[in-house]
């Protein structure tokens, strides 16, 4: 396993954020579960070794996030067929800015009736670490999550078999459950017949 690994409050998306994205696809059925608005932020420093989008590494990759690409993203999400928001990267805890952003407008103009899912490259537990070292932008990003897949890609232990992640190490997280247990809850869909490989193998 070859990946950068940050002690709590280390990397701050204060810090190195540039509010950029590097991508956003509407209505995708492979980032996550059912129709889908998927928002690829730039930047990212685990620099995990066989990284499948290696160019949102740099912060200032892509284009800004603007009024106007915000509009877009909320009226696609307003389309009854489209289940809800994932956010991708590069590494959305380290653009906070833009996430926060767009999930509070999210839940401002439709609650919960849409899911928000999101891939980090910190585990669950590196999060509550961040969140009890005071890392107040990443405890409100993952207040607003419904499903984390946590964790760095690890080429050691890649297998493109499993459902939404790339390495054996990444888990598919029921994240409000997980917040509420502080532990590693694991997403309901993972216990659904056929998705065991949704949990983590040791
Ligand atoms: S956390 Fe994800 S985006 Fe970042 S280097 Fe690793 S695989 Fe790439």
């Amino acid at each position: 396993m070859v990946y950068r690994t940050p002690r709590p409050g280390q990397w701050r998306a204060q810090d190195l954020s540039h509010d950029r994205v590097a991508d956003y696809k509407p209505f995708v059925m492979v980032d996550g579960e059912g129709v889908r608005c998927a928002l690829y932020v730039s930047g990212c420093t685990f620099a995990c070794d066989g990284c499948f989008n290696r160019a949102a590494w740099s912060f200032r990759y892509g284009r800004p996030y603007d009024d106007a690409l915000e509009e877009r993203i909320l009226a696609d999400l307003h389309h009854e067929a489209v289940q809800g928001l994932s956010l991708l990267g590069g590494e959305p805890f380290l653009n906070t800015g833009v996430c926060l952003r767009v999930v509070r407008r999210l839940r401002a103009e439709l609650g919960r009736t849409k899911d928000v899912w999101c891939w980090t490259g910190y585990t669950f537990e590196q999060l509550l670490a961040e969140v009890d070292a005071g890392q107040h932008d990443k405890a409100a990003l993952l207040a607003e999550v419904d499903v984390l897949v946590d964790g760095p890609f690890d080429a050691g232990r890649k297998d493109l078999t499993l459902a939404f992640r790339g390495s054996a190490n990444q888990r598919v997280l029921d994240a409000r459950r997980s917040l509420a247990q502080r532990r590693a809850v694991p997403w309901a869909g993972a216990e659904a017949p056929g998705a065991t490989d949704l949990l983590a193998t040791a």
